[in-house]
């Protein structure tokens, strides 16, 4: 029993920090397996986006009942754009995606994927529209080569090279050793951090999404780093839908659309010269940013 009891235990562990960390969604549920906390509606269909609009429509949400979290959450993105949420820590906008992954059912409205409630569909076909692109990717024990492909089971070494080369890491596993066949993740070669995003965007370029998510909530990259990923995930998020999950404000000026969210709600929306020109919380934060980003320049002058 105890035997059976502390894997178990472990795995709960581990399914809560990812489901925390919108991490390694994926990973998680080869992980479990069958395991579900939600179940496929008896008639769900199969989810065959076409452009995949995204809508969240009056959506109502909370993890305990005594604390509401997201309050009349609305908003679409029209098919193949994106929309940045920006807002403080803990102002729900995690929340957004693990419902759009429908983790969690909405307590109130509904989400739907080009007019198709996320309920309604097989929750294998729903995740399969979605790539996620965390800035903290986790890699398994494994070969290069394996964490590439995961992205596409049945991936041929073709397509994982092709999907290496179009994320820039190809030539850097070509200079290892082992080249593709590599151990990485923690009991393997330790990459960095800009490293194991492009590993990601690899994986995520052979699963090819109608749906993005980034969520940049943990970014520990340098500024240069940053820059070098931002250019190549705009390249990805063309012509996709996509949620960014924005830390840094550089990161979302370019979005058609971004919505403020202050304690789950909408506060704000629209584009970020709309929004600057509304001189609200947007204008503030941004301000906030570039006085610190100056500063840090100034250091770096200095040093
Ligand atoms: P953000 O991504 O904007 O920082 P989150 O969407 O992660 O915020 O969290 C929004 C709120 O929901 C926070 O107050 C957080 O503490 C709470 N929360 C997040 N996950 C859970 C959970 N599993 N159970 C209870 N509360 C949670
Ligand atoms: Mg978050």
């Amino acid at each position: 029993m105890i035997q059976l009891y502390i894997p178990l235990n472990f795995l709960g562990v581990i399914y809560r920090e990812i489901k925390q960390s919108l991490a390694d969604m994926e990973r998680l549920f080869a992980l479990l397996g069958q395991h579900r906390e939600i179940a496929d509606a008896p008639q769900a269909r199969v989810l065959a986006p076409r452009g995949a609009e995204v809508r969240f429509a009056h959506v109502e949400f909370s993890y305990e009942a005594k604390r509401q979290i997201l309050f009349d959450v609305d908003f679409t993105i029209a098919a193949g754009t994106t929309t940045a949420v920006v807002g403080h820590s803990g102002s729900g906008k995690s929340t957004l995606a693990r419902l759009l992954f429908r983790f969690y059912e909405v307590n109130g409205g509904a989400i739907s994927i080009d007019g198709a409630d996320v309920r309604a569909v097989t929750q294998a076909s729903l995740r399969g529209a979605i790539g996620i692109v965390p800035q903290d990717t986790v890699l398994f024990n494994d070969t290069i080569e394996y964490n590439i492909g995961y992205g596409k089971p049945g991936a041929s070494k073709d397509d994982i090279v092709a999907a290496a080369k179009a994320a820039s890491i190809h030539d850097f596993i070509e200079s290892l050793p082992d080249g593709y066949a590599s151990m990485v993740g923690e009991r393997g070669l330790k990459l960095s951090g800009g490293e194991k995003q492009r590993v990601a965007i690899a994986r995520t370029l052979l699963k090819n999404p109608a749906i993005l998510i980034f969520d940049e909530a943990t970014s520990a990259l340098d500024s240069k780093a940053e820059q070098a990923i931002q250019a190549q995930l705009r390249e990805i998020a063309k012509n996709r839908t996509t949620l960014v999950i924005a830390h840094r404000l550089s990161t979302v000026a370019d979005a058609e659309q971004i919505l403020v969210l202050e304690h789950g709600r909408i506060v704000e929306r629209g584009s970020h010269l709309a929004l600057l020109a509304a001189d609200g919380l947007y204008a503030q934060m941004w301000q906030r940013q570039q006085a610190r980003q100056d500063e840090e320049l100034g250091d770096a002058e200095a040093a």
